[in-house]
């Protein structure tokens, strides 16, 4: 082996990862150096002793290599949180495909320097006895801010500096007073001993006990694996993460529970916080940078152990890890769509393995990928198939809007479905209707010619509002609608599919006497306007809920007996392989909201296409049934799980130049593997789904193989000649693997 060179960051702050230093590698060391190591070196001009880490290996350094330092030794502790989380970069970095840099940035906490003000606690230092003479004797005396505090401090013991001073209006410098005659004195915080409401918790049933133990039974021997807890709606799956964390925090463990998207699920996150109160910590996007920086140091200091929150929650600097929940594993939310677009679930595994932790996975409509996982024993399979107390599955009726079309109903309601509202509104029971529209955009065509009316920058369809405009919903482009065909000039040009103000105006015009709410991007757009919007819908402020995928998720309305799918093919028909797959998930998703109380549930569906193999399964509540045809699809077409997509993207502002790229990169890849036996197979090089976004060209090689690591290993003989060789100059090239949707 070669001299080998390391690249070192001193100060491991957000600001400063790109501070890099290079340093040697002795010889004596070359093989306990690897990235995420701390390591002790020369630095500054006293050639100071401090210390660093390691990010990166390389055999060519860009100093001229007399100048370079050696690196003088390795630190023992190399399993601290930092350490590791470096490890999960270099994770990141080989396997999505980034800079190290880019990863870094991922996987660090981001330290604003917000100046944040410490808090501080005083608590009582007398006895209860001698305080209440104390407090008789001040009050004779009508010295009332001292009273005040004292009285606190005798009911509390422990309270905040900045109660003190302005619930009880005492001066600091009597703070400091009392404190020197020994009343008070000024105390770090102790972590609250939270007791959770008995009540709250149910005793587990048969079904979920048995996940437990058999989870329990491994962690206590040692064992870490990956979970694939696998249970239907309802069935409870929330309550067996709150018990594998109570068991896992005894320990002096720690845990991150992952959510797909924090202002979807605050049922789920309430429940956390009604069970372990103030050991949570939520990281989020919506947060402000103050925010985020003070539960990044109460998770740092120790005082939270519980980090719940969306996939970048998994980086969160929690020492002795011991539990990685991810709940609805199969969300599409789960995969980065910025560089590098790591998988939540990989990722996690990683970091777990790393830190000695285990893995569950929960949902109830695995993704094809964990499920196969799961049944080849890669992943330990546990389920639970009924639903948790006594509420039952729903009936589901599909109703084929082809036949009523033909029966003169023009209205997007069926008879069937109208005649359900109607009997749910006379019974004071609740409604959701739903219209699955994700990966549908509602588009203008022509009717005469099929004319699409899209953005002039991206090339994806325009979207109808109701205001009269068209807006296109990657640049935000808008424009007056357009009422005669630019093509062929006919005035027959219309908006396609349902809107969900479409269907609202619909809803006030066929049930008048309905109160409505209606959830989705236009509505949702405030803080807090999600739970809002909820709240009003379970407090029964409305008796019909309509929206889109957004409010299929996790929570609990005892008073919904219907819901209705308006459009089920919406979802259908997508671009990519994905589409039946993620249509089976909204269907069970959204029946899964009904009868969850003691009534009983229906759930219809609408569909063109009742004959679907996802419709049918969904219908019949059967997982299994979905996957065997799911797989099978997927095995004869040569998609995940049964092949693996490395996907390149190449960008460029000049499109021809653009297309050269793809071209030379296509010829690069099929020269590469010449004289390889195990070929990769190189799928039609074209313009990507969005051909253009502002204004940038985007070109996509699309590379398939049985062997993930056949990918990766191309990917990387790839990377380092597409960023540097000057005929690949102003070309910006990204890299995905398995992409969640095509690009
Ligand atoms: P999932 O996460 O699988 O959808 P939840 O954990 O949300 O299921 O449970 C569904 C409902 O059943 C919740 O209202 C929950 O409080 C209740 N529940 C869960 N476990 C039990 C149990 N063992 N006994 C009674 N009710 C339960
Ligand atoms: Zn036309
Ligand atoms: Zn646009």
């Amino acid at each position: 082996m070669g001299q080998l060179f390391a690249d070192i960051i001193i100060d491991i702050s957000h600001e400063a990862l790109d501070r890099v230093f290079e340093y040697r590698v002795p010889f004596s060391l070359s093989g306990q150096i690897a990235p995420g190591c701390r390591v002790c070196v020369p630095f500054g001009q006293g050639n100071r002793e401090t210390e660093g880490y390691v990010v990166a290996l390389k055999t060519e350094p860009e100093y001229a290599p007399e100048k370079i330092k050696e690196i003088l030794s390795v630190v023992a502790d190399s399993v601290s949180v930092e350490s590791q989380l470096i490890k999960v970069a270099d994770f990141l970095r080989k396997r999505y495909g980034s800079s190290m840099i880019q990863a870094l940035r991922t996987v660090l906490p981001v330290k604003k320097k917000v100046r944040h003000k410490e808090e501080e606690w005083i608590s009582l230092c007398l006895e209860n006895a001698q305080a209440e003479e104390l407090l008789a004797n001040w009050e004779k005396r009508h010295w009332s801010a001292r009273s005040r505090l004292l009285t606190m401090l005798l009911k509390e013991k422990t309270i905040s500096a900045q109660d003190a001073l302005k619930q009880c209006k005492v001066a600091r410098k009597d703070l400091k007073k009392l404190e020197e005659q020994g009343v008070l004195c000024f105390a770090a915080k102790q972590k609250k001993d939270f007791v959770p409401d008995p009540s709250k918790i149910p005793v587990l049933n048969p079904e979920q006990k048995n996940v437990v133990e058999h989870f329990l039974e491994d962690y206590d021997r040692g064992e870490r694996k990956t979970y694939l807890l696998y249970g239907v709606t309802g069935s409870g799956k929330t309550e067996v993460y709150l018990n594998l964390l109570e068991h896992i925090l005894k320990e002096g463990k720690t845990g991150i529970v992952l959510i797909p998207e924090i202002s979807l699920t605050f049922q789920t996150v309430r429940r956390f916080r009604e069970r372990f109160g103030e050991r949570i910590a939520l990281l989020h996007s919506r947060m402000s940078g103050g925010e985020r920086t003070q539960a990044i140091e109460r998770i740092a200091s120790g005082e939270a152990d519980v980090v719940i929150g969306p996939r970048s929650a998994l980086f969160a600097p929690l020492k002795n890890l011991g539990i990685i929940i991810m709940d609805e594993e199969h969300d599409g939310a789960y995969k980065s769509d910025t560089t590098p677009k790591y998988h939540a679930r990989e990722t996690a595994i990683y970091r777990a393995k790393l830190a000695g932790a285990s893995v569950v996975l929960g949902s109830a409509t695995p993704s094809v990928e964990s499920y196969s996982r799961a049944l080849s024993g890669e992943y330990v399979l546990l389920t639970l198939k009924k639903r948790a107390g006594d509420a039952r599955l729903p009936l589901v009726e599909t109703v084929d809007l082809r036949e009523e079309f033909k029966e003169g109903n023009r209205s997007m309601f069926s008879r069937r479905l109208r005649e359900e509202i109607n009997r749910c509104l006379a019974r004071k029971e609740q409604i959701m209707l739903f219209l699955n529209r994700r990966g549908f955009a509602g588009f203008v065509s022509c009717r005469s010619c099929g004319h699409v009316i899209k953005c002039p920058h991206c090339d994806v369809s325009l979207t109808y509002h109701r205001n009269g405009s068209l807006r296109c919903h990657y640049c935000g482009f808008e424009t007056q609608y357009i009422r005669q065909c630019p093509v062929c000039k006919s005035p027959h040009v219309a908006a396609f599919g349902l809107g969900t103000e479409k269907v609202e105006a619909a809803i006030k015009k066929e049930f008048p006497e309905a109160g409505v709410l209606r959830m989705d991007m236009d509505t949702t757009r405030k803080k807090h306007s999600h739970e809002e919007i909820l709240s009003a819908f379970s407090r029964k402020e409305a008796d019909i809920l309509l929206g889109t995928q957004m409010i299929v998720k996790g929570h609990d309305y005892a008073n919904v007996t219907l819901v209705g799918i308006l459009a089920a093919d919406m979802s259908l028909h997508g671009p990519d392989y994905r589409s039946g797959e993620r249509t089976f998930q909204l269907l069970c998703q959204a029946a899964g909201r009904a009868g969850r109380g003691e009534k009983e549930g229906k759930v219809i569906i609408q569909t063109y296409n009742p004959e679907h193999y996802a419709l049918q399964a969904a219908a019949h509540h059967s997982y299994e049934e979905f996957y065997r045809e799911e797989y099978a699809y997927r095995r004869l077409m040569g998609y995940p799980p049964c092949a693996h997509f490395l996907v390149i993207l190449i960008q460029s502002g000049d499109e021809s130049q653009a297309v050269l790229a793809a071209g030379r990169i296509q010829k690069m890849i099929e020269k590469s593997q010449e004289k390889e036996e195990d070929r990769v197979l190189i799928l039609n090089p074209g313009q990507a789904v969005i051909a253009k976004m502002r204004d940038v060209y985007r070109q996509v090689i699309y590379v398939r193989h049985e062997s993930e690591q056949r990918l990766l290993s191309l990917r990387e003989r790839l990377e380092p000649v597409l960023a540097s060789h000057p005929v690949f100059a102003g070309i910006q090239v990204q890299y995905d693997l398995d992409p969640m949707n095509f690009m």
